[in-house]
């Protein structure tokens, strides 16, 4: 599995429709402060169900929208499409490409679509449960989390254990039937 591109329209400083496409090997992004490196991964953690706006650098989702500069409008909505090599199946899903999109509007509607069709946010962040890529997933280190990691208590760093041995899936699965 690996990402293949990602297109944003209207999501923070990204006012145009952009797209990034990824070629095997390393991709660095390189720019100056503020120019919109951090918010390309804002853009994968938010796409892939991220739910907490606080932890892409907002105080509410609506502050993921574009929100206008001194030559442009604000815009209404954002959306963020990654699109993912499939074709070792290691998302549980029979396409070789899967793309993942997700929309929200300032009214504060939302959209998620599992290539193009509507999906609840649970269908994608199931789709990607125990990949290594999902929300929770240490996939996305950003500044500040080697030490949350090195300083963790032993409960949590078991749980960084288990998504990279890939049980989550199961753990949580186990919880819900209890519940029943
Ligand atoms: P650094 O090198 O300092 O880490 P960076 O390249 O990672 O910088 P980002 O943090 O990705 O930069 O981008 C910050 C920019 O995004 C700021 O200029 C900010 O004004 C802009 N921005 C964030 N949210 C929005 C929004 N909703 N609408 C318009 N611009 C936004
Ligand atoms: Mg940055």
């Amino acid at each position: 599995m690996f990402l293949k591109r990602l297109d944003t329209v209207g999501f923070k400083s990204f006012a145009e429709r952009i797209s990034v496409d990824f070629v095997t090997g390393v991709t660095a992004v390189v720019g100056p402060n503020g120019s919109g490196k951090s918010n390309i991964t804002d853009a994968i953690r938010w796409v892939l169900g991220e739910q907490s706006a606080r932890s892409l650098r907002g105080a509410k989702m609506e502050d993921i929208i574009f929100q206008g500069s001194d030559s442009r409008k604000a815009l209404n909505v954002a959306e963020v499409t990654l699109t993912l090599d499939n074709s070792d199946q290691m998302l549980p899903i029979d396409y070789e490409e899967v793309s993942v999109t997700r929309r929200v509007y300032r009214s504060g509607e939302s959209e998620f679509l599992i290539n193009k069709q509507t999906c609840r946010l649970k269908d994608i962040v199931d789709l990607f449960m125990d990949s290594g890529l999902g929300r929770e997933a240490f996939s996305i280190i950003s500044q500040g989390k080697v030490e949350e990691i090195l300083s963790s208590k032993a409960e949590e760093r078991r749980t960084i254990f288990e998504e990279a041995a890939g049980v989550l899936k199961y753990k949580n699965r186990k919880k819900k039937a209890e519940y029943k």
